[in-house]
């Protein structure tokens, strides 16, 4: 660890707002804490958290268990089956500014073009992440509360991954979950345990000079605030942990597929911790998808001499009188299996605690690989630039990007989005995966430009730059006096611009498009030489989703669990 990795983490210490963390050769590039900054501000974001909640209905609904995933076959140019809504806007509930579910799509867009309502970007865009700060999201109304946590090591994305859909695709109804789903966003980033060490054995004690030394403070707090009632530290470990050998994979040592706990029960504030675990494994076992993925206690014993436990978060809070639980899903499996695991086991610890929630999506490993993989979305530069990232291609050229900008912020449909920059250049992450890598193109950037004039399918709209619109059959963009207008892939310009030029799908050359399927495209908007803004056009239905299972691609991942 070179002195550049300290001097950089002490400036985050003094919080100077620095959004961007430089760790050897990569630059990692986040959201300048819009949203996300404060833990008091994390109250409003827990109520947009929502806004991407796939109602039924909405054709963009992730399949349901035992239907295909949408065929990737379709033809480019098959005629759009249905246009959905699916960035639906939040709808207000009146008392309480809480997210309502969004409204189904309606039948009106079959018939001719819409603007994708997700103008209200604080709704449709919640998340933002940073190096610096991991994001508390807070859900729902007084209650008991469960605190769960994500992430504190980087090469876990089963636990990761079911703590941001539970951030993005649950609803509560009673009671409050409190969500972490990126301890440690540098090290998820890297797919790297822990880049500066092993988080899970800071809580002991931990030097001051530690770079995540206000990391391991803020969880603290969080841990033993008064509102928490129980706490799931999510992980993901090798094997499948059973109390007495069994063969190599299947034994005492290993970790998967377990309940952990410290000691049996606490005394204050008086909790049985064995009884509570053997509750939610008995529910949990009654939904597996194979015998042999079977749920089992582990008790480490913790105060008897564990000395390994003894340094982990959870240990951290029983010993301060918090209820808490390491939950263990299978290393063995992909990311869906493992996150399917572990929703089943906050869903039943959920019901312990008497919250009441609503899901959206089918819980089975295909409904959540469908909700992880479908509507996302990011923006950058204040949405000047949006981009569609499902079923994206592994290349964008040419994207605009703001000259002397070196950490664009970005806000995203989900948890774990980021730019970030490294040798090859720059990469759009999604926890351990990278969507897509990006060429951009550096502009000056116009901010002067507020409202973009569409007639869709003949019918007349105004939109701001970085929506997303739905076009059946032509579309026409109107910017005013001295701005043009570059319809990314058609090459209609009349003097240089495409503006007030009617465009149809065939106008476009499918390479240009932003998705494999060639049915998004990119409007971008120009004054001069600067960049003003942009918009996505999409032809047909919503992208595909991937099929392939979840694989992460930036190196190995460890054998370890807890
Ligand atoms: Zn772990």
């Amino acid at each position: 660890m070179g002195a550049k990795w300290i001097n950089i983490f002490e400036n985050r210490r003094m919080r100077t707002g620095a959004a961007c963390v430089a760790f050897a050769l990569i630059l990692y590039c986040a959201a300048t804490s819009l949203i996300f900054s404060s833990e008091t501000e994390t109250k409003e974001q827990s109520q947009t958290a929502l806004a991407t909640f796939v109602g039924p209905g909405n054709p963009d609904l992730p399949a349901p268990a035992g239907a295909p995933l949408s065929s990737s076959a379709q033809s480019a140019d098959a005629p759009p089956q249905a246009a959905s809504a699916s960035f639906s806007p939040a709808a207000q509930d009146e008392a309480t500014q809480a997210v309502a579910l969004p409204p189904v799509a309606s039948a009106a867009g079959q018939e001719k073009g819409e603007v994708l309502p997700h103008k209200d970007r604080a709704g449709a865009l919640p998340f933002s992440s940073s190096a610096a700060h991991f994001n508390l999201l807070k859900m729902g109304r007084e209650g008991s509360t469960l605190l769960v946590i994500g992430g504190i090591q980087g090469d876990e994305p089963g636990g990761f991954s079911a703590a941001a859909l539970l951030a993005s695709a649950y609803r509560i109804r009673k009671g409050r979950v409190w969500v972490v789903p990126d301890l440690n966003f540098p090290s998820i980033l890297q797919r790297h345990r822990g880049i500066f060490g092993d988080m899970n054995r800071k809580f002991a004690s931990l030097d001051a000079s530690d770079p995540e030394y206000d990391i391991i403070s803020r969880i603290k707090g969080i841990l033993l605030d008064e509102e928490v009632d129980l706490i799931l530290n999510l992980h993901d470990g090798s094997g499948f942990y059973r109390p007495t050998w069994e063969d190599k994979l299947r034994n005492p040592k290993r970790w998967g597929q377990a309940l952990i706990i410290d000691q049996e029960e606490m005394t204050r504030p008086p909790f049985l911790l064995e009884k509570t675990a053997g509750r939610v494994e008995t529910e949990v076992n009654r939904a597996l998808m194979d015998p042999g993925h079977r749920y089992h206690i582990n008790n480490t014993l913790t105060a008897q001499g564990n000395e390994e436990m003894a340094k982990t978060l959870s240990w951290f809070a029983v010993r301060n009188g918090k209820p808490a639980f390491g939950i263990e899903a299978s290393k063995e499996f992909g990311t869906e299996y493992r996150s399917y695991y572990h929703l089943r086991v906050i869903e039943a610890f959920m019901d312990f605690l008497g919250i009441e929630f609503e899901r959206g999506f089918p819980l089975d490993p295909k409904g959540v690989l469908g909700a992880l993989n479908s509507n996302i979305l990011l923006s950058a530069f204040n949405d000047r630039v949006i981009l569609h990232l499902d079923d994206v291609r592994p290349q964008l050229w040419r994207v605009p990007f703001r000259k002397n900008d070196p950490c664009p912020a970005i806000r995203g449909s989900k948890p774990l989005l980021a730019l970030v920059q490294d040798k090859q250049g720059w990469r759009v992450a999604y926890g351990n995966h990278t969507l897509t890598r990006i060429n951009p193109e550096f502009f000056d950037f116009d901010e002067s430009l507020h409202k973009i004039d569409l007639i869709l399918d003949g019918q007349a709209h105004s939109v701001r730059p970085g929506e997303i619109v739905q076009v059946r059959e032509a579309f026409r963009v109107n910017v005013p006096e001295g701005f043009r207008v570059n319809a990314i892939g058609a090459q209609k310009e009349v003097n240089g611009s495409e503006a007030g030029v009617l465009l149809k799908r065939k106008d476009f050359m499918p390479r240009f498009s932003v998705d494999r399927n060639a049915s998004i495209y990119r409007v971008e908007v120009y004054k001069g030489k600067a960049f003003a803004g942009m918009l996505l056009v999409r032809f047909g239905p919503s992208p595909v989703l991937r099929e392939r299972p979840l694989t992460a691609d930036q190196g190995p991942e460890s054998d370890l669990g807890f």
